[in-house]
C-alpha cells in the first residue's frame, strides 16, 4: 500500500518534470524545411551593470556553436548565396545564415577567428554613421557604449569573404519618423557603406525590426536598390514562403545552451 503511494506520487512529479521541460524546451514541435538565419549581437561578456546581457554570447558559446553546426554538416550559406537560390526557387530542405547586428568591434575580435578556423562566412549589418566610434544611438544608462568596427577591419573581414549590409545611418527606430525621414536612413547608408566596401550592398537589417511589418516602411527598401531586407520574427524562413524584405531571424540569446541552438535552428522556436 505504501509502495503504491510511493510509486503514484514519483510519477506526479516525472510527469510535472516533464511538462515543465517540455514548455522549457519545444522538442515537440515539428523540423521545418527552410533557411534559419541567426541573428547575433556581441560576442564577450557583458560588462557588471549591463541591463541588455542577453544580448552578449559568451565567446566559448560562440565556438560551440559554430563547431555544432560544423559537426553536424549543416550547410552555412551566404545572403548572395541565398538570393541567388530564391532566384532559382533552389532553397534548400536545410541550411543556416550567420548574421550580427551593429557592427560591433567584439565581432571582429572574438567572432571573426572563429568564423575563419571553421570556413563559415557570415553577415554583418553596419550602422553607417557609428563605423570607427561607439554605438552613439545608445542610451549609456543601459550599457555603457561599445567601441565599433573600423573601417580597416571591415576591409580584412571583407577580404576574408564576410559580406556586409546596411543597418541605416544611425540605428533609428524607422516606425518613428516620417516616411521622408525613414526613407533617407534606409536608401543613403546604401551609398555610405558602398564608399567603404568599394562594392553593392544588397541586404538590409531593420533596427529593433521596426518598418518590417509596417507596410510604408517596408516598400521603400526596394526601390532604394536592396534585394531582400531582414526582420527580427522569430522563425525559420519556410521554403516557397519567404518574405524577401521582411525575412526572419533566430536570436540567439546569451543565456541559452546547445539544445536551445539546436532546436532554434531546426525549429525556428526553442521555447513558448
Ligand atoms: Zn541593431
Amino acid at each position: 500500500m505504501r509502495r503504491r503511494k510511493t510509486l503514484k506520487i514519483l510519477l506526479i512529479i516525472a510527469g510535472l518534470f516533464s511538462l515543465g521541460f517540455s514548455a522549457r524546451w519545444n522538442w515537440w514541435r515539428l523540423p521545418k524545411k527552410g533557411v534559419a538565419i541567426l541573428m547575433y549581437h556581441k560576442i564577450g561578456l557583458p560588462p557588471q551593470n549591463s541591463k541588455l546581457k542577453n544580448l552578449w554570447v559568451s565567446p566559448e558559446k560562440f565556438a560551440r556553436q559554430m563547431r555544432y553546426l560544423q559537426k553536424k554538416a549543416i550547410p552555412v550559406i551566404t545572403f548572395a548565396e541565398y538570393y541567388q537560390l530564391l532566384q532559382e526557387k533552389r532553397v534548400p530542405v536545410k541550411a543556416v545564415i550567420i548574421s550580427f547586428d551593429d557592427g560591433y568591434q567584439d565581432n571582429y575580435i572574438e567572432a571573426f577567428p572563429v568564423l575563419k578556423k571553421y570556413g563559415f562566412k557570415a553577415m554583418f549589418f553596419l550602422v553607417s554613421d557609428t563605423i570607427g566610434i561607439v554605438n552613439q544611438w545608445h542610451n549609456p544608462a543601459t550599457e555603457p557604449h561599445q567601441k565599433m568596427l573600423s573601417p580597416e577591419q571591415i576591409k580584412e573581414m571583407q577580404a576574408a569573404g564576410m559580406e556586409f549590409g546596411s543597418h541605416t545611418l544611425s540605428h533609428l527606430n524607422l516606425n518613428e519618423l516620417s516616411i521622408e525621414a525613414a526613407n533617407i536612413q534606409i536608401a543613403k547608408s546604401k551609398p555610405v557603406l558602398e564608399q567603404v566596401l568599394g562594392k553593392p550592398v544588397d541586404i538590409f537589417a531593420y533596427p529593433y525590426g521596426a518598418g518590417a511589418y509596417n507596410p510604408a516602411v517596408k516598400q521603400l527598401v526596394k526601390p532604394a536598390g536592396y534585394k531582400l531586407a531582414v526582420g527580427i520574427k522569430q522563425a525559420i524562413n519556410m521554403r516557397g514562403q519567404e518574405d524577401l524584405f521582411a525575412l526572419k531571424r533566430i536570436t540567439v540569446r546569451g543565456d541559452e545552451n546547445l539544445f536551445d541552438f539546436y532546436l532554434q535552428i531546426t525549429r525556428g522556436k526553442n521555447r513558448l
